[in-house]
């Protein structure tokens, strides 16, 4: 993706701009990706928290715990409800955008799948994404990273 690039939320009150390139993409199938998206699964998008900067509009936060008792802060537009970004207290060097609401959707491509244990049944995986049964642990994170590194580099 060519940066920066440019999302917001679906009323148009929030916008931003990342400065950097996404660390990798990939779609979570737990239960509360399921419930915030209301919908079969979350994306994620890892980028340095930096480099997310807020052109127009104050999203609204939210704090939820994580099974694994870390902090995750949730922000979105208290106007229309769109989730924008996350910022896990786990890894605090990065924000993990919700990639929908990206102006540009369509050079995403998630190279992996977590929490495939509670997919939605009708969701088949494919041998060429990475796909891990439950949280990816800090080495399978680190899979993800490299596979995304990769496969942009293919690409160009
Ligand atoms: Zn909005
Ligand atoms: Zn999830």
């Amino acid at each position: 993706m060519d940066v920066p690039y440019t999302g917001g939320c679906q009323c148009g009150q929030v916008r931003y701009e990342i400065r950097a390139e996404p660390l990798t993409i990939y779609a979570c199938h737990c239960k509360e990706c399921q419930r915030q998206s209301a919908s079969a699964f979350g994306m994620s998008m890892p980028v340095p928290r930096d480099a997310v900067i807020l052109i127009q509009g104050k999203p609204k936060q939210w704090r939820r715990t994580s099974d694994s008792g870390r902090e995750v802060v949730c922000f979105f537009c208290g106007e229309c409800g769109t989730r924008l970004f996350h910022q896990p207290t786990r890894n605090p060097v990065i924000a993990n955008i919700k990639p929908g609401t990206l102006d540009t959707t369509t050079e995403l491509r998630a190279v992996g799948h977590v929490w495939t244990r509670s997919s939605q049944p009708w969701i088949q995986f494919s041998d060429e994404t990475l796909n891990f049964e439950g949280q990816p642990t800090p080495e399978e994170y680190l899979q993800l990273i490299e596979k995304f590194s990769c496969q942009n580099n293919a690409d160009n």
